[in-house]
């Protein structure tokens, strides 16, 4: 059992100033695996004290010594390899294989990656008869979802830290351990004290108070439209900045002379990954009329090269839902795509055979979907894939912008000229063509409903940072 009731605030471990606690549950076996404090409104004041008081002193700290900080935290990452590995295939249910490729490593990148921009990060520049200096834009809140423990975390910190900003972190009550991993990380590495404090509890008393709070300067965001809309509106009060990285219903454009099978796969792959709890998965597939019947029996082939199953298994390519709020929820999809007149080609209710514990469900692929349907306008969060089928490339378009979100869009095939197409006329922040690797480099982030503000690489770093112009200033 993993008892970690003490938050981390001012450089110690200190008791939660409220005696509650919430348990976390390995999802796959539905046992509780430990619990944390469920923080209060107290613990946040103390954790923007000092985040406060920190904010003169690391604010002014030398690029070069952030750089040593940041390369100091990816190395004693790496060295906390299989503990993190090890935590997020118990509280996340991620296979293990996935822990290691996916979470473990985008961690690290963001920390090495935030270490390389600052290296050549441009923090002044003159323009006109102006000098203009970038500087750390204060008491950064931040807040982040279960999906991706370590990923979704560490990109923040490691822009945050290479801007000079100071911090008050709370992640996901149902994945908090991780980040415990990662406050042992920072406290081994000698961050200063007062520059990162976390605060575990829930969103509704922690992250309330953090984004209500009038001496956080900036609530960085990543989670649900909903939280994310209501968040925005408590910052209102004190004129702070947010930014918001939300949800999204993504398309996947398969043009006419794509390969039908490398299609399929890539298709399930999408809605498979991370059991379909990732905000810039595919999850609406495009496909020509004419190839409908072959994208489906292909799928049909291919379903077993993603077995679902016990995440310690190496062999298990999906692991189950979070929570069995999340199992619920995917669930009631399901059932209001039958209802809608969807057509279950693969998977549906329930779950899988032979499991019969944990928040495992079924890849599930709906055909003859209309794309005004509720499975193909709402983010699901699991893996349920929803096919529409298009005449024309012009259509296919039509319907992949028809949505309130514009996170991702994806496109696969050899025409050239129709590849440059799809990716510049998707509105959405990031376009992959033909399963191109990641680029941490690259902005991420999206439009319309899916967020505000960009993340990753030199764009994450420039969230964390106020432009200011000096007119006059003497040589
Ligand atoms: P969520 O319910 O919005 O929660 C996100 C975080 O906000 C959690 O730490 C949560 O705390 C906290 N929270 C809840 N209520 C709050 C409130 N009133 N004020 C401040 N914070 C509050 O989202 P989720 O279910 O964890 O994550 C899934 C969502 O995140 C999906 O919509 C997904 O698309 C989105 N997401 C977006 C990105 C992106 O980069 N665009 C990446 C990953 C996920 P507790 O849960 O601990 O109570």
């Amino acid at each position: 059992m993993l008892n970690h009731t003490k938050q981390y605030i001012n450089g110690e471990w200190v008791e939660s100033t409220g005696s509650h606690t919430i348990e976390v549950v390995n999802p796959a076996t539905e046992e509780v695996i430990g619990k944390i404090s469920s923080g209060t409104e107290e613990d946040v004041n103390r954790a923007v004290l000092a985040a406060k008081e920190a904010f003169p002193t690391f604010s002014k700290m030398s690029v070069n010594d952030r750089v040593k900080l940041l390369e100091d935290i990816a190395e004693e990452y790496a060295n906390r390899k299989e503990d993190l590995i090890k935590i997020m295939t118990e509280e996340l249910g991620a296979p293990i294989t996935k822990s290691e490729e996916i979470h473990y490593q985008m961690g690290l990148t963001h920390f090495k990656q935030a270490a390389e921009e600052l290296k050549t990060f441009k923090f002044t520049e003159e323009r006109g008869n102006s000098y203009i200096q970038k500087e750390p834009i204060g008491v950064s809140g931040l807040i982040t979802p279960w999906n991706f423990p370590t990923n979704q975390i560490s990109t923040k910190l490691a822009s945050a830290l290479a801007a000079g900003s100071t911090l008050v972190v709370k992640p996901a009550s149902k994945t908090p351990f991780a980040s415990i991993i990662l406050a042992e990380i920072f406290d081994k590495v000698g961050v200063p004290k007062g520059v990162f404090n976390l605060v575990n509890g829930s969103g509704s008393t922690v992250g309330e108070a953090i984004s209500s709070h009038p001496n956080v300067d900036f609530v960085s965001f990543t989670g649900s439209g909903a939280v994310g809309s209501s968040l925005m509106k408590n910052a209102a009060d004190d004129i702070k900045n947010v930014s918001l990285e939300l949800g999204g219903k993504s398309p996947l454009i398969i043009l006419k002379d794509a390969d039908v099978k490398k299609a399929a796969k890539t298709a399930l792959a999408q809605i498979a990954t991370n059991t379909g709890q990732v905000c810039s998965a595919a999850t609406r597939m495009i496909v020509p009329e004419e190839m409908h019947d072959d994208f489906i029996e292909a799928m049909k082939e291919l379903i077993t090269e993603f077995p679902v199953g016990d995440p310690q298994d190496k062999n298990t390519f999906m692991g189950p839902q979070v929570s069995e709020d999340q199992w619920e929820t995917v669930q009631s999809y399901i059932k209001k795509g039958e209802e809608e007149g969807a057509t279950l080609a693969i998977g549906g209710p329930g779950r899988p055979d032979g499991i019969d514990k944990g928040f495992f469900c079924k890849i599930t692929v709906f055909t003859n979907v209309q794309n005004h349907m509720t499975i193909a306008q709402e983010e699901i969060f699991g893996p349920v894939m929803s096919v529409i089928t298009y005449k024309d490339i012009d259509e296919a378009i039509e319907i992949a912008n028809d949505t309130i979100y514009g996170l991702a869009g994806y496109v696969f095939g050899n025409d050239t000229e129709e590849l440059k197409k799809v990716a510049l006329n998707i509105r959405a922040g990031q376009i992959t063509i033909n399963n191109s690797e990641a680029d941490m480099s690259a902005p991420f982030g999206g439009f319309k409903h899916s967020g505000i503000g960009r993340e990753w690489g030199d764009y994450g770093i420039e969230e964390f940072l106020e432009p200011k112009a000096i007119m006059g200033m003497p040589s």
